[in-house]
């Protein structure tokens, strides 16, 4: 069976058992602060076990693209080492989301969640029964006291033979979602894929969780019936769910008759292209085996992920998508001996393993390739730069072992990676100060943690049941209650409040438009400001300095109308530029992000060139036509999505299943947008690009301004050109006054430069004068009052006149400190120095660094108070 038939198959026997198929969410997590990637299936469906929303089908299935590479699911370290874990794998799930109850189509639990997996893996897909085992949860005795799960139990022995039902334990055999949650038993399934030989002499029972590569999980059940509180107690869920998660990638290794993931008909294709890339063989050694691993798997993820819209940048997501494409850059350049870009060339075929499943690797194909080749030409660049400095620190390593800290900076600053390092210095008879190293990395990770570690309070539940409504397209003021609220509190913000109201006219975060700020009025005359809003599982939190007094009270909540009319005109400015793009640049431009604050509008967009100066005014041009076109808003709040698709509205990264559809037409520009617009385009008054720049291969930004800001702009401007005047004693022409200042500049810099170098030639005689005669070496150490290349010009001339030199020069430019030694080229010679080797030592005392050759280099700084000691320390280097 192909992989693409057992996908089908899973679907299939679901849709036979009364299940909506849905597709994928997006793998990259837009709008959910608690989460970056998607990590489980069950990730879209939250805000149902919550109980924040009714599921429109109580019966779901379908196969989820998940990556497991931060927060509570970490898997990379694992990745390509083991032959079964993933970084991108595909999650295949089957939910229920509500509790039992009579009719066909109803909501089910346990009973039929494990008949049913049953029948699908022993029935339909014929996995022999004697190579399976579940297990089942054994219960806990600590604090939270949990009995043992009877009921699964039950299930599975009117099906199973008993000695294949194992006990497991509350890591195993108890999920929970965070740290507060719904939460519930498990049941797993695993599958002995040994030969008959190994299964005789072990019992495969036995190696159940015991990461054995052929006894793996398929399957987890989850059964979530409890909902933990911030004080770690347990209370029983009103209505109990079902959240099944089947790791597709192992399903197809069981059904393929192989033993490794990377073996089936999803990995082969991509494994060969590396093999025939990087001229290398699967198979035969270890190191490279894995490195192949862990290059065909990062491809997957990184691929998706930039077909979801997420680059690799310094920071969040993008800076995780980073990190895993130079993890496989690494190893090929470590274990494969490859130096030049190639993993953008695997796309293609990962485009034909995955691309009928996922349109979207078709689609984005060029830009994802782009994007990797882009990224893996500046690592390799780095980890070349991280070679030469690594060399540096083991110059100055007086011992056999490198200093961690050292270490760490190379890792930290440099994104050298720290295996890399070890591997080198051992090559080179070095050990690595690994204690030093894990301290520095502690310390850091320390740092970072109390600076963002949150905490937050249980929800404090006021009226339950309330379905929270929007009025934000209508309104910037309505009458609301409070339903819930707790106190969260971090070092970086402090102590605030997250507010939840029955209905609230604040526009969340989200769509790349900032969250409304505002304030509530309460009855006793007091305000409460509200300083941002976010979404959080589907309910739009509003975040408060503090607590309005009476909390059952109804309060009047006004949004910020300044702030909301200036974020609307950016909102509805940037679809017009969004379209002024696609007519005036060609239909390959796509929107690759966008940030739609109040006092300035930022668009990313696929495009292969810098935009000229006539292309950027066209589209200005093109935007501010519709602005004084006076366009009006169309809006149509509940559109079907693909009716919105056909007429032509521009969708961004996949949405998301079961949100509804909102259209939003100015004249010929229509897209799919939960966003705050405005009622005409006349009002958003002006148009501005102030910046275009490119943030990656094939990406380029545009920042605009609009109504106010534009105005604040040209004030601005105004009066830098006013002063600039003032400056030039108010010419007729200004544009001439500082041509010919200009040309002035030239000519007198020529002036000083001949007069500096005729100042060097008679300093020359002078310092001749000085020298000093040390161990048979004429030595000077002195400060001077020239620019580093009249010093070197200097020094130079005076190695004309001797070879027997050894001059150390300091000058101080700037407020920087220079340092340059010579050394004649017979001394370097016969007495093996270096004065490469001793700017760089002599260079901390300037807190700086440099180098060049051994007989002439030099050593920038910024403590211009260090170079006298500099100067007192050369004398030792000839004594
Ligand atoms: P494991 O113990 O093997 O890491 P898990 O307990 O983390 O698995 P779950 O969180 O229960 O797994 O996920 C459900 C299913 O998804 C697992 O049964 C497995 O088949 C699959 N799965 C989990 N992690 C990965 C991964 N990193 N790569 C591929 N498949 C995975
Ligand atoms: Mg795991």
């Amino acid at each position: 069976m192909t992989s693409k038939e057992i996908r089908n198959q899973f679907l299939n026997f679901f849709k036979g058992k009364a299940h909506k198929i849905v597709p994928s969410a997006p793998m990259v997590v837009r709008d959910d602060p608690t989460l970056m990637f998607t990590n489980a299936g069950m990730n879209q469906f939250k805000e149902f076990f919550l109980g924040n929303r009714k599921a429109e089908h109580v019966r779901v299935a379908d196969s989820q693209k998940c990556l497991r590479v931060s927060g509570k699911h970490n898997d990379l370290e694992e990745v390509g080492k083991d032959t079964y874990h993933h970084t991108m794998f595909e999650m295949l799930g089957n939910w229920s989301f509500g509790d039992a109850a009579s009719s066909d189509t109803a909501g089910y639990f346990k009973k039929e969640a494990i008949q049913w997996s049953w029948e699908l893996l022993t029935d339909v897909l014929k996995i022999d029964k004697a190579d399976l085992y579940v297990t089942v949860f054994e219960g806990s005795e600590d604090a939270d006291n949990l009995e043992m799960d009877k009921e699964a139990y039950e299930h599975w022995k009117a099906i199973v033979p008993k000695n294949r039902i194992l006990m497991g334990d509350k890591k195993d055999n108890f999920w929970e979602m965070g740290d507060q949650g719904p939460c519930g038993p498990c049941s797993e399934i695993h599958v002995d894929i040994r030969t008959a030989e190994e299964k005789a002499k072990t019992s495969g029972a036995s190696l159940v969780n015991q990461d054995h590569p052929q006894v793996v999980e398929i399957w987890n059940l989850v059964f979530m019936q409890y909902n933990r509180k911030a004080n770690g107690a347990l209370e029983p869920l009103p209505a109990k769910h079902v959240d099944t998660g089947m790791g597709f990638e192992r399903l197809c290794m069981v059904l393929q008759g192989v033993k490794s993931n990377y073996d089936t008909d999803i990995f082969s294709p991509i494994i060969r292209e590396i093999e025939t890339i990087t001229n290398t063989k699967y198979g035969q050694n270890e190191d490279i085996d894995i490195a192949i691993r862990v290059i065909a798997d990062h491809v997957r993820a990184v691929a998706f992920s930039i077909a979801d819209g997420q680059l690799p940048s310094n920071t969040g997501a993008g800076y995780v998508i980073r990190r895993i494409l130079r993890r496989a850059i690494r190893y090929g350049f470590t274990f494969l001996g490859i130096k030049e870009p190639f993993m953008f060339r695997l796309v293609n075929v990962l485009v034909s393993v995955m691309g009928e499943a996922f349109p979207e690797l078709k689609q984005q194909r060029h830009l994802i390739e782009n994007v990797v080749r882009e990224e893996e030409h500046s690592f390799l660049n780095t980890l070349e730069q991280g070679l030469v400095l690594l060399e540096s620190v083991i110059q100055s390593t007086k011992t056999k072992t490198v200093d961690g800290h050292k270490a760490f900076e190379l890792y930290d600053t440099y994104g050298f990676p720290i295996d890399l390092t070890a591997l080198i210095l051992e090559e080179k008879g070095y050990a690595l100060d690994e204690k030093g190293f894990e301290k520095a990395m502690q310390e850091q990770k320390e740092r970072s943690k109390s600076a963002s570690e949150i905490s937050k309070g249980d929800w404090e539940i006021l009226s339950s049941d309330v379905e929270q409504e929007f009025v934000g397209y209508d309104l910037l003021e309505a009458d609301v209650k409070l339903t819930k609220y707790r106190r969260v509190s971090s070092k970086k913000d402090g102590e605030h409040y997250q507010l939840v109201f029955n209905i609230t006219p604040f526009y969340p975060e989200g769509g790349g438009q900032v969250g409304d700020k505002g304030y509530l009025e309460v009855p006793n005359g007091d305000v409460v400001y509200i300083v941002d809003t976010k979404k959080e599982n589907n309910e739009i939190v509003h975040f408060a300095k503090s607590l309005p007094r009476h909390t059952e009270a109804t309060f009047r909540a006004v949004v910020d109308k300044k702030q909301r009319q200036r974020t609307a005109a950016n909102h509805t400015a940037t679809h017009l530029l969004h379209q002024a793009l696609r007519e005036i640049l060609g239909s390959h431009v796509e929107q690759k992000g966008s940030a739609v604050h109040s006092k300035y509008l930022r668009f990313d967009f696929s495009h292969f060139a810098k935009l000229t100066q006539e292309e950027i005014k066209s589209v200005e041009e093109f935007v501010r036509a519709r602005i004084d076109g006076q366009l009006p808003l169309q809006e149509n709040r509940n559109v079907p999505m693909t009716q919105a698709l056909d007429e032509g509205a521009m969708a961004l990264f996949g949405e998301k299943y079961g949100d509804t559809v909102r259209t939003i037409r100015f004249g010929q520009s229509i897209e799919l947008c939960g966003g705050t617009h405005v009622r005409n385009t006349g009002d958003i008054w002006h148009f501005k690009i102030v910046s275009e720049s490119a943030i990656a291969a094939g990406i380029r930004r545009i920042e605009a301004i609009t109504s106010d800001a534009v105005k604040d702009f040209y004030t601005k401007s105004e009066s830098v050109l006013a002063e600039l005047k003032g400056l030039l004693n108010n010419p007729q022409d200004p544009v001439k006054a500082l041509e010919s200042l200009q040309n002035e500049n030239t000519r007198l810099k020529k002036d000083v430069e001949q007069l500096l170098k005729d100042k060097a030639k008679n300093l020359k005689g002078e310092l001749l004068n000085e020298l000093e005669e040390v161990n048979g070496i004429q030595f000077l150490a002195k400060k001077l009052d020239l620019d580093a290349a009249s010093i070197k010009d200097l020094s130079f001339e005076m190695g004309n006149s001797r070879n027997d030199l050894f001059l150390l020069f300091g000058t101080e430019q700037n407020g920087k400190a220079l340092l340059s030694c010579y050394i004649s080229k017979a001394l370097v010679a016969e007495r093996e120095m270096n004065a490469g080797t001793i700017v760089r030592e002599l260079g901390k005392f300037i807190q700086g660094g440099g180098g060049g050759q051994p007989f002439f280099a030099t050593a920038g700084g910024k403590n211009p108070d260090g170079i006298h000691q500099a100067l007192q320390e050369a004398r030792k280097y000839v004594v």
